[in-house]
């Protein structure tokens, strides 16, 4: 899957290797959008069924951090036979709107696209387990890392594809001083 999936991640433009400005001011040499692969719903689709085979184990409820986590949510959720829901930043926390509910004893799982720090799905997941749920496990597409990958829970952490992703800040990025121009994402033509 992993091979596969980086062909297809490369493909779509969605994984590039150079120098890039990340939005967070950070200078990364790998960028990462998985908006640019889940486009395709019959990908989104395939995704969410490899996903939900690593990750399913009797789901009562899929919850995400929008935006990024809500189409893979939603995808995982259709083939465990679950509830999909999405968590909002309001205000800089993490809440349930739209009168989204956890049903107590609900067995969660919180699925986001890419997890680095992990902050927002276990935001998503705190918010299910505060509301009554149980959480199972966290999952992303992808899992990405400088040193080692970080859990965002106590519970397991399902993720398709590793990718080592260091991100420096500007005044100590090896690659500015190696004098590499920084590319903006999206910049690059798409063959
Ligand atoms: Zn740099």
């Amino acid at each position: 899957m992993t091979e596969e999936l980086l062909r297809i991640f490369r493909e779509k433009g969605a994984y590039l290797d150079g120098h890039f400005g990340l939005t967070s001011g950070k200078h990364s040499p790998v960028y990462l959008q998985c908006a640019l692969v889940l486009q395709y719903p019959g990908i989104a689709r395939e995704l969410g069924r490899n996903l939900a085979k690593l990750a399913g184990d009797r789901i009562d409820l899929v919850i995400s951090p929008a935006v990024g986590g809500i189409v893979i949510g939603q995808e995982v959720a259709f083939h465990l036979n679950a509830r999909a829901i999405f968590a909002e930043r309001v205000d800089g926390g993490m809440t349930l709107r739209r009168s989204f509910a956890i049903r107590p004893g609900e067995r969660v799982l919180a699925v986001e696209d890419v997890v680095t720090t992990g902050g927002s799905c276990r935001e998503a997941a705190d918010l299910a387990v505060d509301g009554g749920g149980v959480l199972v496990a966290t999952a992303s597409i992808v899992h990405r890392y400088a040193d080692e990958p970080a859990n965002p829970t106590d519970k397991p952490h399902h993720a398709l594809l590793k990718v080592h992703a260091p991100a420096y800040d500007p005044e100590r990025c090896p690659l500015c001083e190696a004098g590499t121009p920084v590319e903006k994402p999206g910049s690059r033509a798409i063959k």
